[in-house]
């Protein structure tokens, strides 16, 4: 638990939220501020930042929970398509600087620009590609 951080005090019923799920390692509530209609946001109750600072085991976890939560979603809301977003850090967009999924569901084309696509990134060399490629053997 990080004193500073409002998930925390969320997880820890400092303040409200409007609850969705909650075991021993997850919490999961509605977005005060939705991007669509039922965005839920999924924190691990462990403080962590973001993805390189959470533990391998809720790491591993928080994807099958993502999927129950959907399929629950799905049923109430009515949609088939969705986005699974997770921003780290400030240049990310990251806001609250404890690790949550956005579950958010997708009604229409168009209503949400999660990113501009570009072709290729010509800075990227193929030196670049084999040095990541050789620190993950
Ligand atoms: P991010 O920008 O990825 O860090 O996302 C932070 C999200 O937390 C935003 O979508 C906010 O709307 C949401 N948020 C901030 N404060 C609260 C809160 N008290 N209850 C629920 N959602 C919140
Ligand atoms: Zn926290």
């Amino acid at each position: 638990m990080d004193s500073n951080c409002i998930f925390c005090k969320i997880i820890n019923k400092e303040i409200p939220s409007k609850l969705i799920y909650e075991d021993n390692d997850f919490f999961a509530m509605l977005d005060i501020a939705p991007a669509t209609k039922g965005h839920v946001l999924i924190l691990p109750k462990e403080h962590a930042s973001t993805l390189t600072d959470l533990s391998d085991d809720k790491a591993s976890k928080i994807l099958v929970l993502a999927k129950k939560i959907i399929v629950a979603m799905k049923k109430v809301h009515g949609f088939t398509d969705y986005n699974i977003v997770q921003n780290n850090g400030e240049l990310a967009g990251q806001t609250v600087s404890h690790y949550h999924l956005h579950l958010i569901p997708r009604y229409s084309k168009g209503e949400l620009g999660l990113w501009t696509p570009h072709e290729g990134d010509p800075s990227v060399t193929d030196e670049n590609a084999e040095a990541v490629r050789n620190l993950l053997k």
